[in-house]
């Protein structure tokens, strides 16, 4: 209901209005959307019901495609302007530039502002004299000269009621969409779906103020749960539970409150910058979600080796910090970025040499906070195909894990099977002799997988292809 200037326009001067949520069989899929991103979305639009219900109004629920159901609706209802915030994301493009023919066609007036981002990303490029930013350095510069985003609107007091309805349009549950109730409670990780759950975390995060304005994003711990040491926000700014010019405007309170700060990239408000980044770059680059055809990505030949990564989305490669890691992602729809980091890297150029589109589908289907944009781009980032070519510093599935969490209680919690091994061993269970592996349950081989590879001698092999693919991209080749 915050900042969201489509609603207020729809409802200005209105006898009638109609809020209305469409659900796509396009997304409404379990191999596109995992379960515990539909159940985000699901909590989130029946405290979006309520919150219209108080205000006299009430959400609308249609099933099937945007471009037939709303043309539909748009007759019946006898609607005079249609309200959308703007999505840069290319299905939805395609989609919203249907609609508005349609709608103008039938002479409704639409009004489609851009609310989701913190600027207009057609003024930031053109601001940069048509250029596209693909460095966080020149993107942060237009930004500056942008100035400050707009301020976020106020939430509407009242709304119009919606006329007579012919049927119920409720908001189905994850059955009646053919998904299977989810394997972890809601709001294990990150709070769950809805405005007011996006607003309350984001003031409790930062009502720690000096916590906030010396967020160092290297500094937070990938293993740190209940809470997580980051803000776990991301779901929320995707379906627009909370609204970045929100986050912008209260992190700039408590940097006008606290005075001293740290800066982009790492500090809290880098983040946020992030975001917009990679929104710029991503809506203004053809295929910005493969490596073929998409100017910002270097060519590499990935391998094409459905056991690597069937091994690693399913976790079992054998490296406990990334299968814990993909276990929680798979259970709860979460991670750290620097566990993101660390998975990542592994699967592309750090040890199985597993195209980054591949990473990117697994993610799109499992994160709750998936983000078109912002997917393509880290993985992009992780696997050193654009953005960052420092291809030479590769994660060790072992002493990066060590560094934050030498006692392996992170792998502990999801990996039950290695709860009771010593912590000596816990990153390299094969190294444990076999009485202790005995002793604690947990035989290599039997209980828990052999290691996929050899992590020193496929980070050699994958230095040097990288090194090679680095060369032909130099070449244009
Ligand atoms: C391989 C990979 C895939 C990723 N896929 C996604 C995705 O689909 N959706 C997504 O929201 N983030 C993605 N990220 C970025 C980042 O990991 C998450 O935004 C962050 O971990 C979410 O946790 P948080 O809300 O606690 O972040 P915080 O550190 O609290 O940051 C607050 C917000 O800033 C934005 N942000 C932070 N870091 C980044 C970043 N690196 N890039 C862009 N925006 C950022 C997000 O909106 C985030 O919610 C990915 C990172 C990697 C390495």
């Amino acid at each position: 209901m915050h900042d969201n200037p489509a609603l207020l326009a729809a409802a200005r001067d209105a006898a009638r209005l109609y809020p209305t949520f469409i659900v796509d069989p396009w997304f409404v899929n379990p191999k596109r959307v995992g379960v515990n991103r539909m159940r985000f979305l699901l909590e989130s639009l029946r405290e979006l019901d309520g919150n219209l219900r108080r205000l006299g109004s009430r959400l609308i629920v249609l099933w099937g495609t945007p471009q037939e159901v709303l043309e539909r609706a748009l007759a019946d209802w006898q609607i005079g302007r249609l309200c959308f915030e703007r999505d840069t994301e290319p299905y939805a493009r395609t989609r919203d530039e249907a609609i508005r023919s349609l709608a103008e066609r039938a002479g409704v007036q639409v009004i489609c502002p851009t609310a989701h981002t913190l600027y207009d990303p057609d003024e930031l490029i053109e601001l940069g004299r048509g250029k596209v930013p693909t460095t966080y350095g020149v993107f942060g510069r237009l930004a500056a000269k942008m100035g400050e985003p707009d301020a976020p609107v106020a939430a509407p007091s009242h709304l119009p009621p919606p006329g007579e309805l012919e049927a119920e349009y409720g908001i189905p549950t994850l059955a009646q969409l053919g998904y299977p109730e989810p394997e972890c409670p809601s709001g294990q990780m990150i709070p769950p779906g809805g405005e007011a759950e996006g607003l309350r975390r984001l003031h409790a995060y930062l009502s720690d103020r000096q916590r906030s304005a010396g967020f160092a994003k290297p500094d937070t711990d990938p293993t740190a749960f209940d809470p997580p040491s980051t803000t776990a926000l991301g779901a929320h700014l995707k379906f627009g539970c909370l609204s970045a010019r929100t986050f912008y405007a209260e992190v700039q309170k408590v940097y006008r409150e606290v005075g001293k700060h740290t800066e982009p990239p790492v500090s809290l408000m880098g983040q946020i910058l992030w975001r917009e980044f990679f929104y710029t770059v991503g809506y203004a680059t053809p295929n910005y979600d493969c490596m073929e055809g998409n100017p910002v990505c270097r060519q590499i030949p990935w391998e094409d080796n459905p056991e690597y990564l069937a091994a690693w989305s399913e976790a079992r490669t054998g490296f406990p910090w990334i299968d814990a890691a993909m276990t929680q992602l798979r259970t709860e729809g979460w991670l750290h970025h620097l566990s993101r980091h660390a998975v990542a890297c592994f699967l592309t150029r750090g040890d199985l040499w597993v195209s980054w589109e591949k990473g990117q589908a697994v993610f799109e289907r499992l994160l709750v906070d998936q983000d078109w944009s912002l997917n393509a781009s880290n993985w992009m980032w992780l696997s050193a195909s654009a953005f960052f070519n420092a291809y030479y510093r590769v994660y060790s599935p072992i002493s990066f894990a060590k560094k934050y969490d030498p006692e392996g209680s992170y792998v502990r919690r999801y990996l039950p099977q290695l709860a009771r091994l010593p912590a000596e061993f816990i990153y390299e269970p094969w190294k444990a002799p076999r009485p202790v592996q005995k002793q604690a349950g947990c035989v290599v081989g039997r209980d828990y997988p052999d290691p996929i590879v050899d992590h020193e001698q496929a980070k050699a092999r994958n230095l040097e292809r990288m090194r090679l693919a680095y060369e032909q991209n130099a070449k244009g080749g």
